[in-house]
């Protein structure tokens, strides 16, 4: 759960105190709080700390009424404000909200609940309003893709048209809390960046910082990922800005069935197939498929992949992601003359991805000294059991309390001297920060858009091997294409035929992707991008330009 800073600015000792509690209180969210009773101390307050919103109000022992408003907005730029009224001050705190503020609560007469969703929804807004396309993730696709587009000279009418994606919707939906008293509203988006390849192909994630900007970005990788595999798919994401842990079942698939509704007219087997993503899985696709054919009228299947089996799901899809990062591994321990049985491996985030990677690696004879979640990370150096691990989030759905390892933090496991380093969680972990203490010798990239640019650098220098995201993780979207493939011509494979496929098709585009590194002299994630994005210009060209 992320943290909000919250500063309320209030003169009343009594007001202040209620606000701080009922923030506290919040199941559902984590505010970390400080206050003022002053305005001078207040914007001292915002010219040292960035918060994510502020609790104002406007009658103060040192400014007062508008004033004090647009003091803060001065201050504090796009930061969300809630401004505290009194009875009297309604008149005054709608001319705040006239004037920029999020909302205006009455004191006195608002209720907990009231509050806490004011200041969440004020957050989100805020977001929206502002930041939807400014996402680190979005400017380290562009930047990233701008490098590849300068060192392949790619032609600049095709470069801008890459930049952005082609299409994009924003929409809020809303859902029914269990209590049936109340309707949550949060945003929901669906981004298909390039549709020359066929349909567009990419996951649905729910996470509380899904936005434009990373929805985007997500989608683009999408693109070079489906086009470097040889796959006949445009890249697209999708996503809400909601924390899935926060829900039950029901208020998941009511959030779900909504969502996919809002989005219906941009999805379908032959425009645009979602998959899982973080914070969504078999179940929420179930769902998804449900949903649509409700819509249409009969049963479609390929409407979306890494489905359950029983409903037209690839065997093999669930640990697809994890096998095909393991097959690449297998690749880059030979072209590096590593032994894989004397190697070591730590693993970031134990999801589908993670857990997948930790046991496929543990099978084949790399000792795994170390895994995460977001709560903790375990650190065993004699080696951990992978199969007793996934007991244990099994049983507490946390790896916190796991009996045979020593709890480190994630910023720890990611330094631990290692072999093979796997980030299978976030974006945005191995910066230009901790790059310089970063100790593997091959990085293999589950996650989308683990590393940073600058730390790309400081790696290559170090002799880092990095199978980089768009190829390492591509083991997710090859066998969902399977999945397709199988549910258009209504024909099962077997499990053996799928990983088989999934194997050549990994080893492939590895071979591709070292010799063009060879042969051009770049890094393995530059060289990566290249062989797809030259694959989608060429597409392009081909095409030509309609009108
Ligand atoms: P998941 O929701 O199944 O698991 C995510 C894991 O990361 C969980 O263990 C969670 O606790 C952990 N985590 C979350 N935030 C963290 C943080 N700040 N620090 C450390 N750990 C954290 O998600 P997933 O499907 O395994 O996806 C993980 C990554 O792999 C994402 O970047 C996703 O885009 C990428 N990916 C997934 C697939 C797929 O098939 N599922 C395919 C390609 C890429």
């Amino acid at each position: 759960m992320k943290t909000t800073k919250a500063l309320v600015i209030e003169d009343s000792a009594t007001h202040r105190k209620l606000v701080e509690s009922i923030l506290a209180k919040s199941e559902d969210d984590h505010f970390a709080i400080e206050t003022a009773q002053r305005l001078d101390e207040g914007l001292q307050k915002l010219a040292r700390t960035q918060y994510d919103v502020v609790l104002l109000d406007l009658m103060l022992p040192d400014s007062e009424g508008m004033e004090t408003f647009d003091r803060v907005r001065q201050q504090s730029g796009h930061v969300p404000i809630v401004v505290l009224s009194g009875v009297d001050d309604v008149n005054m705190a709608a001319r705040a909200v006239e004037a920029g503020a999020q909302a205006f609560l009455v004191k006195g007469e608002t209720e907990a609940k009231q509050l806490i969703r004011a200041v969440r929804y004020a957050v989100q807004r805020a977001h929206a309003e502002h930041a939807e396309w400014d996402a680190p993730m979005f400017h380290l696709a562009q930047q990233q893709f701008l490098k590849a587009a300068h060192l392949m000279g790619l032609d600049d009418n095709i470069r801008e048209r890459l930049l952005f994606p082609q299409r994009s919707l924003v929409v809020t939906l809303p859902f029914r809390r269990d209590d049936y008293a109340e309707v949550e509203t949060v945003f929901g988006y669906r981004v298909q960046h390039v549709l020359t390849m066929g349909p567009t192909k990419g996951g649905i994630r729910y996470h509380e910082e899904v936005n434009l900007g990373e929805t985007s970005a997500l989608a683009m990788w999408m693109t070079w990922k489906c086009a470097l595999m040889r796959l006949p798919f445009g890249g697209a994401k999708g996503g809400v800005a909601i924390d899935p842990t926060t829900l039950s079942r029901a208020e998941l698939q009511r959030l779900t069935r909504r969502y996919t509704t809002e989005i219906i007219t941009m999805i379908g087997p032959d425009k645009d197939i979602p998959a899982p993503d973080m914070g969504t899985n078999e179940q929420v696709m179930a769902w998804v498929m449900d949903t649509y054919s409700q819509h249409i009228g009969h049963a479609v299947p390929e409407v979306v992949t890494g489905k359950p089996v029983s409903l037209g799901g690839s065997l093999g899809r669930r640990e697809a992601t994890g096998r095909g990062l393991v097959y690449l591994v297998s690749e880059a321990a030979a072209h590096l003359h590593m032994d894989l049985k004397r190697s070591t491996a730590v693993v970031q985030g134990f999801g589908n991805v993670g857990s997948n990677a930790a046991k496929f690696l543990e099978e084949m004879g790399v000792r795994v000294i170390g895994v995460s979640d977001v709560n903790t990370g375990i650190y065993n150096e004699n080696g951990l059991s992978i199969n007793a691990l996934s007991e244990h989030v099994a049983k507490h759905r946390t790896l916190v309390g796991f009996p045979d390892g020593q709890e480190i933090t994630n910023r720890q496991l990611l330094e631990l001297p290692c072999d093979i380093l796997v980030p299978a969680a976030m974006q945005n972990q191995i910066t230009g920060e901790n790059a310089p203490r970063i100790q593997c010798k091959l990085l293999a990239e589950g996650a989308n858009g683990p590393t940073t640019l600058e730390a790309d650098e400081i790696l290559n220098e170090k002799g880092v091997f990095v199978l980089p995201d768009i190829l390492g993780n591509a083991g997710g979207v090859t066998v969902s294409y399977f999945e397709w493939v199988q549910d258009t011509q209504n024909y099962n494979w077997t499990l053996e035929e799928v990983n088989d496929r999934l194997h050549k098709v990994m080893v492939d585009a590895f071979r591709r992707t070292t010799m063009r590194a060879q042969r051009d002299k770049l890094d393995m994630r530059t060289a990566a991008l290249i062989e797809g994005v030259q694959r989608v210009a060429e597409a392009k060209l081909a095409r030509g330009l309609f009108p």
